[in-house]
Parts: structure tokens; sequence; C-alpha cells
């Protein structure tokens, strides 16, 4: 989901820090927004505080109230609760569930079942999650009781960084961008989770109470075209260039993206603004008609631009030289965004590089209170009061079941107080929009704890990616085996642009392939150095034995054509995805057909690893 800066209101209510409902909560925020100019920091703080050290009770009357304002629901009216709202009853009647089991009353809201299915207020909005890891988008609820606890997290984390990295009234370059809305059949309405997000009320209203903190007007974040609206964010970037005191986006993805294509487009956007005239690729009215507002011949800037662009060397230092009052550049850089840290250190130059928070369209986990703290070493701390969390410790999954691959069996979630440090869990979410003890399918370790809330680090997502004999090897794995293969790449001044990988079960025995994209061209020496790397790197006992007896083949690198990922974010833009929230697909299974053949269609080059002959 969504992180970007949020605009400076305070919203918190220490006299009733708790609201009785979710509902009087976002009521109280709307209203506060319209009362309350200014952010007081150390409140957010304070109530932080409060609620983390009290993390059990407040975990007992989250549960209490999300129970108690879905009462009604025919989901938990069935599994026969019968007003019960403590832990213990609720896991003895409420079975742990994964988005599949929910299928089929999320397809009834869809439908247009307006009855109380999953919470006790019909649902009349979806979020379309990234899907990453099955190829499609899915369906989970929204409402706006989500988009307070969103608020929350902001407002925390909010609170943390500016306490250590004030940005005083500044502007924001966001890199941030609304997908399309659509009607469902039945008339629901759905688009991703970020969407939901900018085009809640309340987010309009924060927005116009604090003058809008974006450099880019909201024609530019709701623009129906992604390309022509990173390119006017990168205008107004420009434009307001003194002013930017942050560069942000959901994920550090689209920074780095953002800047690549900087390096693309520089050039028209000096003849833009030495002009005065927007470049006419963009072709979106609304986009036109603001962007010509702020856009007014300014030839002594263009220079300056072109001047600073020539000055560098190989772009390094490229934001806040661009940007010379910017003090971080944010998004989540934790996870699957770990790749993309080098080049982002290489726009950033010595800008310290702050990750957001944790969550998912599903709802939120947790908030980074430690801004200071680098993004490879980053924890966050969940909010007891967001939602009911319960901790599937993995030992328990792997122990049962030699992988943990396994939903279908019963285990014993612990709950938020009583994780373990050191360990590793996979996490469980009851939400105020209809989730009920469900499996996020992320791994988390537990780092320490502030006060009694555990401050967690993302692990990867708890499937496995490759697996094809008794090798089990995660998106970590992968991370690993890619960052050492290339080193080798480093040395000849090269990078992998963007990676991925495939089973391939077309001849016996089966095979790993790994798809790379780099930025310039390579030996076929180093390469199929990098694809022995790769092999080697990958160092699971199942797969090093499988492959020493052959019952797993040589792994393949296929390097693809320079823009072969962006064509796959293209793709993902199609299904519905917003550019913010897309995240590269780490194997691409064999149902993503139309990702797959992207892939394959763009092979420029392959190599067979010769490291186990
Ligand atoms: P989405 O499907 O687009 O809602 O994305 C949600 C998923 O993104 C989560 O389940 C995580 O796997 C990943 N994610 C979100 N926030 C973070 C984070 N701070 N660090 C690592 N991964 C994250």
């Amino acid at each position: 989901m969504l992180q970007f800066w949020f605009p400076v209101v305070f919203w918190f209510s220490l006299s009733n820090p708790i609201p009785a409902s979710f509902e009087s909560a976002f009521v109280l925020t709307v209203k506060m927004l319209e009362k309350v100019e200014g952010f007081d920091m150390e409140r957010v703080i304070e109530e932080f505080e409060r609620v983390t050290k009290d993390a059990e009770r407040i975990q007992r009357e989250t549960l209490k109230r999300i129970l108690e304002d879905n009462a009604s629901a025919e989901y938990l009216l069935n599994l026969g609760l019968n007003g019960r709202t403590d832990p213990e009853s609720f896991k003895a009647f409420v079975p742990l569930v994964t988005h599949q089991d929910l299928e089929p009353y999320i397809n009834r809201i869809l439908d247009g079942d307006d009855s109380s299915v999953l919470t006790g207020k019909p649902i009349t909005i979806m979020s379309l999650s990234s899907g990453t890891t099955q190829g499609k988008p899915k369906y989970v609820p929204w409402n706006d009781e989500l988009f307070d606890t969103t608020l929350q997290i902001y407002y925390t984390s909010f609170a943390f960084r500016n306490r250590e990295f004030p940005i005083n009234n500044g502007k924001a370059l966001g890199f941030i961008y609304s997908s399309k809305q659509f009607r469902t059949k039945g008339g629901v309405l759905a688009g991703t989770a970020t969407t939901n997000v900018f085009r809640n009320p309340g987010f309009r209203h924060t927005m116009k109470s604090i003058q809008s903190p974006f450099c880019s007007p909201e024609e530019v974040i709701f623009g129906a075209d992604f390309h022509q609206s990173l390119y006017c964010h990168l205008l107004c970037g420009l434009i307001f260039r003194e002013e930017v005191r942050l560069v942000s986006s959901t994920f550090a993805h689209s920074i780095v993206y953002a800047f690549r294509t900087f390096e693309q487009v520089w050039e028209e956007l000096c003849v833009d603004i030495k002009e005065g005239v927007l470049n006419s690729k963009i072709t979106v009215p609304s986009v036109r008609t603001a962007m010509s507002k702020l856009l007014k011949p300014d030839p002594e800037l263009a220079n300056l631009i072109h001047k600073k662009c020539m000055g560098l060397s190989n772009w390094y230092g490229l934001i806040p030289e661009l940007f010379p009052n910017v003090k971080y550049v944010q998004g989540i850089m934790t996870g699957s965004m770990e790749p993309y840290l080098k080049k982002l250190r290489h726009y950033a130059g010595e800008l310290p590089l702050l990750t957001s928070d944790y969550g998912s369209s599903e709802g939120w986990i947790g908030t980074n209170v430690k801004p200071t703290v680098p993004p490879e070493l980053a924890t966050y701390t969940v909010l007891p009061q967001i939602g009911y969390f319960e901790f599937i410790p993995l030992r328990e999954l792997e122990g049962a079941m030699g992988d943990t691959n396994f939903l279908c069996m019963d285990p014993k979630p612990v709950g938020l107080t009583d994780v373990k440090v050191g360990e590793e869990y996979e996490i469980v979410i009851t939400n105020p929009a209809g989730l009920y003890r469900y499996r996020l399918g992320d791994v988390v370790r537990v780092m320490g704890f502030h006060n009694s809330a555990p401050e967690i680090k993302f692990v990867r997502r708890s499937s496995l990616l490759l697996t094809i004999n008794i090798d089990k090897n995660t998106e970590q794995d992968l991370q690993l085996a890619v960052e050492a293969a290339s080193q080798l790449l480093a040395e000849e001044k090269l990078e992998v642009v963007d990676y991925t990988s495939h089973i391939d079960l077309s001849k016996d025995p089966g095979h790993y392939v790994i798809f790379w994209e780099i930025n310039g061209e390579a030996s076929e020496e180093v390469l199929g150095g990098c694809c022995n790397c790769l092999d080697k790197s990958f160092v699971d006992a199942g797969y090093t034995s499988s492959r020493k007896v052959n019952c797993i083949g040589a792994l393949e690198l296929r390097v693809v054509r320079r823009g072969t990922f962006q064509k796959i974010l293209e793709h993902s833009l199609t299904l519905g995805a917003a550019g913010s929230q897309f995240k590269t697909p780490r194997c691409v299974g064999p149902t993503n057909t139309k990702v797959l053949q992207i892939l394959n269609e763009n092979v420029v080059k392959n190599y067979l690893s010769t490291a186990f002959n």
C-alpha cells in the first residue's frame, strides 16, 4: 500500500485516544482536519508511547471493537461467536483463512450483494492488491475504517521522521499515481488501495487544509496515463526545485524508475521550462490545463538545470543537485525493494534514505519510528490499535510440513505481545474491513520491542519461489544469489536493472531460469561467470545435492533486452495496477503467461551453468 509524505495535520484526540468505534474515529479525523492546522508531533509521539506500553490491552480492545462493529456480518454470525469478543473465543470459533477461502464471499460482494456479508456495514469499495505472486490482482474489501488506520500510520511515522529531519512547510516531490477506479458488474467501486486513499474525501480535505504539499497538481496524480503523469511530476519538481524538501513514492522502485526516466527526458524537460510550453506528448486535457497554469518561460532555470545535468558524473547525486533543499528520500525500501537501494543511493548521493511503513492492501501493520536507521536494518513497530495481529511461528510450519508453502495445516499463532525476539513468523491479520484471521503471506522476524509492541523486520513472502525437487529457495535466497552474481558485473561497471525467475519444466530434469536486464553490454565471459555464480549461490542443501546428481538441470541465465521490465510494468498497469504500487514479480509462474511471454520474447542471450559439471 501507499506511503507518501502525508500532510501535517494533527488528528489524535488525547482525551479520547481510541474512540468507541472506527466510524467515530473517522468522523473525528475529518473534523479535526477541518479545525486544526499545524501538527503536534510531541502529542502524536506521546500517543504512540501510550498505546505501545499497553499493547496487550489495546489489542483486546481493538478486537472487541472490530467484532462489535461487525457483529451482524453473516460471516461472523455463521461461526457462532454469539457476541463473544475475547481473543480466546475468537481463536476457538474463527478459522485461519487465506484469500482463496474468502473468495466466495468477496465474489458475492463484487456481484452486488449489499447485505452484511463480511462487515456490519456493507462493503461498497474494493481494493485491488498487486497480486504480484499469482500474476493476477486480488480484490480485498476497503472501507473508511481502513482509511482511518492509514492516517494513524502516516501521522505516527511522520512525527518521528519530522523530529529528526524537519521539513518546515516545504513541498514533496511525490511520484504517486492513482489507478483508474471502475465499477464491478455488481456496481462495487474498485481501484488499488493507494487510489482508494487518494480518492477518499478525507485525503482531499487534508490536501486542501494544508494547501497541498505535493509539487504536482491533483490532475497529475489522477492523470489517466502513467507515463504522462511521471513526466509532469518531474517537471513540477523542477519548477518548485527550491521548495522541494523530500522526494518520495510508495515503493522505492517508482523513485528509481522516475530518475531513470529523467535520464532519458531531461533535455525535453529543459525545453519545456525554457519555452514555458508543455511537451506535445502530454495529451491528457486535464493534465495539460493544470500544467499550463504552472509553466512559465524560465530560460534561466532551464539553463541552470542543463548545466547541473551536464556537470554530473554518471548521474551520481542527481537528486540533491536538482533539489538543493531536499532533506531525504522516502518510500518502502525493504523486502523486494532492497535490490533498488544501490541505484537509489547513487541518485541520492549523501542524502538519507528513509524506508516508510509496512502494510498491504489488506491493512497496515507497522510504522517506522527510527528514521535514521538505514533501510537494510530498518524495523517496523506494530501499531496495536489498527488491527488485531497474530503470528504463526515459522518453525512450527517448517517443522510440521518440511516447508513453508503449506497453507492447509492447522498452525497455532501467538499473540502480538507473545512473540519472541529472533524468531520468524507468518503474519495473520484481523482488520476493520472484514478480514478475520487472514494469512497475509508475509514472513517477518522480531528484532526487539518498543515498550510492549514488537519491532519487526520484513523477511520475505512466505511462499517458496523456486522448488523442483527437494530444493527450497525463497525470494530472499534469489536476491542473495543475484547480489552475489552482480558483483561480477560491477567489475565491468554494469548493473542489473531488474530480475525475475522461473521454473522451467519443459525438459527433464527441470531447471531454474533467471532473467536479467542489464544496463549495458557485458562480455560472454563475464555473463557465463555470472550464470555459474548464480547456480553456486543457491546454497540450500536440497538444491546443491539435486544439482550434483542432475535431478535439477543446469541453471540458465537469460539476458533480456533493455526495457523488458518496463513492458512488465506496463502490462501490470493494463490489469489495473497503479504505477507507484508496482512490484516486479520475483518468480513468474506457469499461469502468468503474458509476463512469461514478454520475458521470453525479449531474450537476447542465454547461458547454461557449468558450475556442477
Ligand atoms: P500490495 O499487494 O500491493 O498491497 O502489497 C503488499 C505487500 O507489499 C505486503 O504484503 C508485503 O509483501 C509488501 N510490503 C509492503 N510494505 C512493505 C515493507 N515496508 N517492506 C517490505 N515489504 C513490504
